[in-house]
C-alpha cells in the first residue's frame, strides 16, 4: 500500500491513477485546499483507493494516517504550494507549509518505522541556469522561497538518510503538461498561471497574455522542458521500485532534454484547438529565467525511465480534459 500526500492535485492525481491501472492499492491524504474532491470520486472507480483528509501542519493528522493503516510501504509526497509568485509574497506562508509539514510527515514516517520517500522537487532548486540541458550536478542556488522550501526538504531528506536510514529519491521536474490520456483527470488549478491551459483557454473577451518576447531565445521568448504528466507519473512508479530494490537515496531530473518556446506551444494549441487564439504581448514576468532544459540521462539510465509523449501529445490532451472538464462543470 502506498501512501500519496496531494493525491488529489495535479500530478498527484496521475501517479494515483497509475497505480490503481497496476492493482497497487492506494490511500490519499490531502487538504484539499488546492486539491478536488471531485478528483478523488472519478479516482475512486479504478480501483483500492482509501481518501483520508487532512493537513501535514496538524502531525497528529499523519500520525493517525500511519496509526489506522499499517500496510504503508512507502510515501510518495506531492502536497505542497507551488506558486513561484506566491512564494516571493508570503514566504511565511511557504516555509511554514511546505518544509514544517514535509517535517512532520517524515517525523510520522519515523515513528511508525516506514523509511521509503518519492518526494516531488523542482527544477526551480536549480535556479538561474550557469549551463544547459542542466544535469543533477548543476549548482542548486534556488532564486524564489518556493524553490528554496524544495531545496531545504532535499537537504533534510539527506541527513534524515544519514542519520535514519530513511531513503529518499528525490523527482526534479521541468514543466509539467496534458492530462490523462482518457481526459478522466487534468489540470484543475485555481487561479491556473500555468502556460498550456491559459492558452488553450483564452477567449476574444480574455485573450492570452504573453510574458515577454524580448529574451535571449531564438523567437524571443522563454525556452521551457514539457514533459507528460503520465511520463512523469511514470518515473514515481520506477522510483519506488527503485527503492524496494535496495536503491539508495538518490535525485533526478524529469524533462525530456528538449526544448519549446512559448511562441513554439502557443502555435500548437492553435493547431490543436484549430483556431485562431487571441493573444497580446505584455512585459517579462518577474523571475522567468530564459531557458530551462533538462539532462534526463540519469533517470534514463538508472530508473530504466523513457519520456515517450511529445509536447503535441500533451497539448492534445490537455484540450481533451479541458472539454471533458467544462461538460463536467455545466453539468
Ligand atoms: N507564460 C505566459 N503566459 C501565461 C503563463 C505563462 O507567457 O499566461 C510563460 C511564462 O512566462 C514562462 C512560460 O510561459 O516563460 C512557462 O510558464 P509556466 O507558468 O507554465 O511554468 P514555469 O516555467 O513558470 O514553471
Amino acid at each position: 500500500m502506498i501512501l500519496v500526500t496531494g493525491g488529489a492535485g495535479y500530478v498527484g492525481s496521475h501517479l494515483v491513477m497509475a497505480l490503481l491501472e497496476k492493482n497497487i492499492d492506494v490511500i490519499v491524504f490531502d487538504s484539499l485546499e488546492l486539491g478536488h474532491i471531485e478528483t478523488i470520486e472519478t479516482l475512486k472507480q479504478y480501483g483500492n483507493l482509501k481518501f483520508i483528509k487532512g493537513n501535514l501542519k496538524n502531525i497528529d493528522d499523519i500520525r493517525g494516517v500511519f496509526m489506522s493503516n499499517k500496510g504503508i510501504e512507502a510515501v510518495v509526497h506531492f502536497a505542497a504550494y507551488s506558486q513561484v509568485a506566491e512564494s516571493v509574497k508570503n514566504p511565511q506562508k511557504y516555509y511554514y507549509n511546505n518544509v514544517y509539514g514535509t517535517l512532520n510527515l517524515l517525523n510520522a514516517m519515523l515513528e511508525f518505522d516506514v523509511k521509503k520517500i518519492v518526494f516531488s522537487s523542482t527544477a526551480a532548486t536549480y535556479g538561474e541556469p550557469v549551463y544547459t540541458p542542466i544535469d543533477e550536478k548543476h549548482p542548486q542556488n534556488p532564486i524564489n522561497p518556493y524553490g528554496m522550501t524544495k531545496l531545504m526538504i532535499e537537504r533534510i531528506m539527506d541527513d534524515y538518510d544519514k542519520a535514519y536510514g530513511l531513503k529518499s529519491v528525490r523527482l526534479r521536474y521541468f514543466n509539467v503538461a496534458g492530462a490523462d490520456s482518457k481526459a478522466r483527470i487534468g489540470e484543475w488549478h485555481e487561479p491556473e498561471t500555468h502556460l498550456i491551459p491559459n492558452v488553450l483557454k483564452a477567449t476574444s473577451d480574455k485573450s492570452f497574455k504573453m510574458f515577454g518576447t524580448d529574451y535571449d531565445t531564438a523567437d524571443g521568448t522563454c525556452v521551457r522542458d514539457y514533459i507528460n504528466v503520465e511520463d512523469l507519473a511514470k518515473a514515481h512508479i520506477l522510483a519506488l521500485d527503485y527503492l524496494n530494490n535496495g536503491g539508495e537515496t538518490n535525485y533526478f531530473n524529469l524533462g525530456t532534454k528538449t526544448g519549446n518556446s512559448v511562441k513554439e506551444v502557443f502555435a500548437v494549441c492553435e493547431e490543436v484547438k484549430n483556431s485562431k487564439i487571441p493573444l497580446e504581448i505584455y512585459p517579462r514576468r518577474e523571475g522567468d529565467p530564459a531557458t530551462l532544459v533538462a539532462d534526463n540521462s540519469k533517470a534514463k539510465s538508472m530508473l530504466n525511465w523513457k519520456p515517450v509523449h511529445n509536447l503535441e501529445y500533451s497539448v492534445k490532451t490537455a484540450y481533451e480534459w479541458e472539454n471533458a472538464f467544462k461538460n463536467k462543470i455545466a453539468k
